[in-house]
Order: structure tokens, then sequence, then C-alpha cells
């Protein structure tokens, strides 16, 4: 029997691990919510590094490893990378496609903290659905600015900006009545490509709303590289058949 583990954190990541036996690990870094009606093994935490990963795989007598992490966790998915490399079993990964830009929108892309400010300061009133970065900047926010920030979890915000903590999937109504009522001049979102959170791109888009979209960053090649669940779950069952 090959033995699997999947390195999750996205809800394709849950959707596999629900289709998983007991021999098989489900890996989670403990920022989010850990189910508990698998089952599969869950393990939560890191490992220290591609040489603990790798450690891992050796002692557990893992045959594959599978990267069903966000495509913005990029340390990990370059951990995964080497510590297969080195223990030598293949990795896989499942790489959602980004959003496309469609007719209608204005998208304008950003590689890091200091570009995104430079952007934003044509903008009054953004909506931020990075995570907890700009948590940190709250302190800088220029007198003319009002900032929305949504993340999983609530945080305390200041006199300007209000923090949201909410989970997707989100729909659209709300979507609207967050930009309408908080009256959204500019989204900041990564491309997760997922469909979870994808109406917040539709609502800019209906409202003009330009969208300043973090680069996505580059991750190192794979042995086989998925874009779908449904073509990682037919590859795994032929794989610990
Ligand atoms: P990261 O920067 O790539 O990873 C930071 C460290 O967290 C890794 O070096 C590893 O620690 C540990 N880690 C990450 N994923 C793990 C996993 N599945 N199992 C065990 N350890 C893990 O990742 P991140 O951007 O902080 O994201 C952390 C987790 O949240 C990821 O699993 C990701 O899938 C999920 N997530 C991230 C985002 C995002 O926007 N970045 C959004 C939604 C969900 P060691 O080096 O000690 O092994």
């Amino acid at each position: 029997m090959k033995r699997l583990l999947l390195l999750g954190g996205v809800t394709e990541a849950l959707a596999i691990a629900r289709t998983l036996g007991p021999s098989h690990l489900y890996s989670l870094a403990g920022v989010g919510r850990v189910p508990t009606d698998l089952n599969c093994q869950v393990r939560v935490g890191g490992y220290g590094g591609a040489e603990g990963l790798a450690r891992f795989i050796q002692e557990q007598g893992i045959d594959l490893l599978l990267d069903a992490t966000h495509p913005y966790a990029a340390q990990i998915s370059q951990n995964a990378a080497t510590a297969a490399q080195h223990s030598g079993i293949p990795c896989w990964a499942l790489r959602r496609p980004a959003w496309q830009a469609q007719a209608g929108d204005d998208w304008r892309e950003v590689s890091d903290w200091a570009e995104l400010v430079k952007a934003l300061e044509p903008f009054k009133r953004p909506l931020f659905t990075l995570g907890r970065e700009p948590l940190q900047h709250l302190d800088e926010i220029p007198p003319e600015q009002f900032w929305t920030l949504r993340a999983l979890e609530v945080y305390p915000g200041n006199e300007r900006c209000e923090v949201i903590g909410a989970r997707g999937p989100f729909h659209i109504e709300d979507e609207r009545a967050l930009f309408e009522r908080r009256q959204i001049d500019v989204l900041i979102s990564k491309n997760s490509g997922s469909s979870a959170t994808e109406p917040k791109l539709e609502v800019a888009r209906e409202r003009g709303v330009p969208v300043l979209i973090l680069k996505r960053p580059v991750l190192q090649e794979v042995e086989r590289e998925f874009l779908t669940l449904n073509e990682t779950l037919e590859a795994l069952a032929a794989f610990t058949s």
C-alpha cells in the first residue's frame, strides 16, 4: 500500500483528504481550522524547513508528496519540491489556475507592499483582502484614506480602518453590500483563482472599481502538476491502488 503525505491549506486539499484512508497523512500549518472528521491521519504544524520535511518523509515511509497548498504559500511549496527530491520520492502539486481579467476589468499588478502603497495613492477607500499583512501598517494610513481590511479572524482596527473577520465562500449580494456600505473605490487581492472568493471581482467589475493584484509567486516545477481537483483525484487513485 502506497503512503501519501498531503500538504493542505485550501478547500481542494480538504476535499482530497476526505477521500483518503487511515494510512495516509493530511498536513496543515495550523493557521486555519483543523478537521476532526477525517479517516486519514491529520498532522498540524511545520517540519522545520525542507530538511525536517525530508526527515519526516523518510521516517514515515512516505511514497508520494502532494502539495495542495495555497498558490501564495511559496515557502512550503519550495520545501516540498526540495524534500521530495532529497528523499527520492515524487512530488505532485495541485496548482489552481489564476483568475483572468475580463472585459470591463481594470486590474493592475503589484509585486510587493511598497508598490502597492504607491498604486493606492489616488484612492481613498481601499478594501484589502490579502490576509493579515496590512495589519502591520495601520499606523501608516495616509490621512485621506479609510481602509477596510478583511481577514479570516477579526483583529483590532483603528479610527481609520475597519477590520472584518470572515471566511469564504462569499456571496455576491454580501459583497455588493460591503462595497456599498464602505464606499470602496479600490480592491486589493491576491490572484488565488478560488471560486469561493471570486464574487468580489464581479462586484468590482460592476462598479468600475480598479483591482490591485499582488503578483503570484513563481513556484518550482514538480513531477506532475494538476489544475483541477478531479484530475488530481484520478491520478491519486491510480497511484495508491
Ligand atoms: P508558507 O509561507 O509557504 O509556509 C510557512 C511555513 O509554514 C512553512 O515553511 C512550513 O513550516 C509551514 N507550513 C505551511 N504549510 C504547511 C502545511 N500544509 N503543513 C505543515 N506545515 C506547513 O505558507 P503561508 O503563506 O504562511 O501559509 C500557511 C498555510 O496557510 C499554508 O498551508 C497555505 O496553504 C495556507 N493558506 C495560505 C494563504 C496565503 O495567502 N498565503 C491563503 C490561504 C491558506 P516549516 O518550514 O517549519 O515546515
